[in-house]
């Protein structure tokens, strides 16, 4: 029978201790996200967590409440069925998952916006590696930019498909997500989310005609001007070769031409 889309349990023991290990839970309110079967919950739980598990798939919470059964009582362990990406979430200062892949990206930025300490996070590989990917790099796009704009994103490990059973098509990776405050103050961020979404929709296009294509949303005045305004050097570039703090400048710059 095949699996169903978004389930492949964890099978690598000194893997799933890797990633219960790379940041201290003990006594802090950790948000698990797809327990699947517990084997990462486990982990958590074994090392002192409170965990808060999100779980979509009602056929496997009578097991997990059975296995769990000690320490849901004790309040040590809530699990919650729902769509991650979609219900209230419980409170929490930590987040360790083995991530369903197609909700990737909506649950990063929704995690991002509510704000954690740190976060352990598996993705399919590719998917990883933009999140980590410098600038200048094939990677690096509009997922590298807006995931450094407010985190440090740093790789833990990968895995093969083996690690997992039934092993997915894909190699995945660990990644330990650290917000930060912007490296530069944005004066409005959903300028400067179009900024970086319309330069990378047009990754072949120099900084000068992303810009000028950018008319239809913010008009011919706005655009014209800001584009004569900046360094001719600057306006020559592709998209990858600007640093996170310059599309923050850029986008600072447009904003305070927006009437
Ligand atoms: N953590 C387990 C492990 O490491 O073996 C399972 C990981 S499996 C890749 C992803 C889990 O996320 C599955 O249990 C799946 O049912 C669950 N899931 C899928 N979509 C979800 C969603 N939108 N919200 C919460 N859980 C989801």
């Amino acid at each position: 029978m095949k699996a169903p889309k978004d389930q492949h349990f964890l099978v690598d023991a000194q893997a799933v201790a890797l990633i219960a290990d790379t940041v201290p839970v003990s006594g802090r309110k950790v948000l698990e996200i797809g327990p699947g079967g517990g084997v990462l919950t486990a982990a958590l739980l074994g090392r002192g967590a409170v965990v808060r598990a999100v779980e979509l798939d009602g056929t496997l919470l009578p097991n997990l409440q059975r296995r769990f059964s000690d320490q849901i009582a004790s309040g040590q362990l809530e699990i919650i069925r729902g769509d991650a990406s979609k219900v209230p979430l419980p409170e929490f200062e930590l987040v360790v998952a083995n991530l369903p892949y197609s909700i990737s990206s909506k649950i990063t930025f929704r995690l991002l916006e509510i704000g954690f300490e740190s976060a352990v996070l598996m993705y399919q590989l590719e998917f990883g590696k933009r999140m980590i990917a410098p600038p200048g790099s094939g990677e690096y796009g509009r997922l590298s930019v807006m995931a450094q704009t407010y985190a440090d994103v740093e790789m833990v490990l990968e895995l093969p498909p083996e690690a997992f059973s039934p092993p997915p098509e894909v190699w995945s990776i660990v990644v330990k997500i650290t917000p930060h405050e912007p490296p530069v103050p944005i004066r409005d961020r959903s300028v400067h989310a179009v900024l970086v979404r319309e330069l990378f929709s047009h990754r072949r296009k120099t900084i000068r005609n992303g810009l000028r294509s950018m008319r239809s949303i913010y008009g011919e005045s706005v655009m014209t001007n800001l584009v004569e305004n900046l360094p001719a050097e600057m306006l020559e570039m592709r998209p990858e070769m600007l640093s996170v703090p310059d599309f923050i400048n850029l986008a600072n710059r447009l904003s305070v031409l927006i009437p």
